[in-house]
């Protein structure tokens, strides 16, 4: 990958956009998109749209969802710690220690989620995956008024964003599905505005897809394409425990899997 091309993956997936609380990741998007055409608009819904000949035929919309899952602050406890309810489906098991930042109006927070101390628990509730309530994220603060000094009902979270690079052009980072969505669908569109295509090209970095699908619909609405190509992540079946009889055989690196609606 060129290095600007991976400063544009990079950049998409260090700005924070949980659905509902995207337009830190759509800015990131609008400005990528300006550099090679005037047609950049974000709708209503949030949904970014990027058009290239959009008198052109036939009309063609390629989609990435750019939201993460994440969680919101639905309360801050007398000591300090800050209860929260997910936005989109997490599994718990991942979300037991991790860094995490709170989105304030101020800025990022760091913070850690935590529960009960291993030592603590009976024997039963060890081996018990905990439901949300269970947990809180801790930000070091010594209690209530000091953490509402700082946190807001309603602020989204993420989990600590950063891309780590792994060996043989790999990266490991929170909100890969599906900033890589995006990231294809607009590189796509400027490769494609550089052989002046008859057709009409949009590509949209959507919204709210981790809640139920949402952007992509309203967006395909607005543009009424004849043609529609959503891209998303998918998973490997290269790794342990996972049958391919079942599953089919997905290899690493081996590019894109298709799949088909009408
Ligand atoms: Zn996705």
């Amino acid at each position: 990958m060129h290095e600007s091309s991976y400063r544009f993956l990079e950049e998409l997936l260090t700005a924070p956009g949980p659905s509902g609380y995207e337009q830190p990741v759509q800015e990131v998007v609008r400005r990528f998109a300006r550099g090679f055409t005037d047609d950049v608009r974000t709708d209503w819904h949030g949904n970014v749209v990027a058009a290239v000949n959009p008198q052109g035929s036939p009309r063609i919309m390629l989609a990435g969802h750019c939201d993460q899952i994440g969680l919101l602050v639905k309360h801050i406890d007398e000591a300090g710690f800050l209860r929260v309810h997910a936005i989109g489906g997490w599994d718990m098991q991942i979300l037991l220690g991790q860094r995490v930042q709170v989105w304030t109006a101020a800025g990022a927070v760091g913070g850690v989620i935590a529960r009960k101390a291993i030592h603590l628990m009976k024997d039963e509730d060890r081996k018990k995956v905990p439901e949300l309530h269970e947990l809180w994220v801790d930000i070091g603060t010594t209690g209530e008024a000091e953490s509402r000094e700082l946190v807001a009902i309603g602020d989204p979270v993420t989990l600590e964003l950063g891309v780590r690079r792994l060996r043989n052009n790999l990266i490991s980072s929170p909100g890969t599905d599906n900033r890589v969505g995006v990231w294809v669908v607009m590189n796509a569109l400027r490769l494609a505005a550089e052989a002046s295509p008859k057709a009409a090209l949009f590509a949209v970095s959507t919204v709210q897809e981790e809640i139920g699908l949402r952007g992509a619909r309203t967006s395909a609405f607005a543009i009424d394409p004849q043609l529609g190509i959503a891209v998303d992540v998918t998973h490997a079946t290269d790794t342990p425990d996972v049958d391919a009889n079942q599953h089919g055989r997905v290899l690493m690196g081996r590019g894109p899997s298709l799949a088909s609606s009408m």
